[in-house]
């Protein structure tokens, strides 16, 4: 990083926040490790983005929406893919209302796990276009229906926070251990290749072990 920012080799993903605040493990194994398993809740996410990913737009008199439209930010050093941004223009044609719209499985979740991913892509969207942008929505499938959420200043603060904890993670080239707690883990599409409750048992070595074993996995099914 410069007095620029980050150059582009050194942006993260934005997705790797939810990863992060999920569990620090898991950003770890899927961003340092490359590893990487569907369950699920992974693939319905999935399915669910198949029908915003396409790269397109659509416009009306004073309105365009985008889709799967690429963000990044170098101050940040962030980069990533909102599933819809909405653009408003004034009465005399220039820029006004830009809104992220996020398309999300399930409803609502009572942390900021969903929140940070939107705050954040509204921080690359205001470095991109140069403007200030005060909430964002989300759509989730089980609600039917839009919920609004307004960036203030500690959705903003925990944001930063989590690109920080994130950028120190997936830098530091190590993974921490697992911590099995069952709300989290089971529902972790990692479980298999993590073994929370192994490494428990056995301590970092089994960690290691366990980590050794299924790099081994990966190297045989690649040659
Ligand atoms: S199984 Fe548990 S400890 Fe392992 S990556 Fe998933 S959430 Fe983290």
């Amino acid at each position: 990083m410069d007095d620029t920012g980050y150059s582009e080799d050194e942006l993260i993903p934005v997705s790797a926040l939810q990863h992060t605040m999920y569990c620090h493990r898991q950003v770890a194994l899927i961003h340092v490790e490359q590893l990487w398993a569907d369950n699920r809740y992974t693939a319905e996410g999935q399915v669910l983005h198949q029908r915003v990913d396409l790269e397109h737009h659509e416009s009306r008199k004073g309105h365009r929406t985008e889709y799967a439209m690429a963000i990044r930010s170098l101050r940040l050093g962030l980069i990533g893919k909102a599933d819809v941004v909405e653009f408003e223009e004034t009465r005399d044609g220039s820029l006004g209302l830009v809104r992220p719209v996020e398309f999300k499985r399930g409803k609502t979740k009572p942390s900021d796990i969903d929140r940070v991913q939107l705050c954040a892509q509204a921080f690359c969207l205001e470095e991109m276009l140069g403007i200030k942008i005060g909430a964002g929505q989300f759509y989730y499938l089980q609600e039917h229906r839009r919920s609004t959420v307004d960036f203030d200043e500690e959705l903003w603060r925990h944001t930063i926070e989590t690109i920080e904890t994130t950028r120190q993670i997936v830098t530091s080239d190590s993974t921490p251990p697992a911590v099995y707690e069952s709300a989290k883990c089971d529902r972790c599409s990692l479980y298999q290749i993590c073994m929370p409750r192994a490494v428990n048992r056995g301590g970092k070595r089994v960690d290691r072990y366990v980590n050794a074993q299924v790099r081994a996995l990966l190297k045989e099914v690649d040659e």
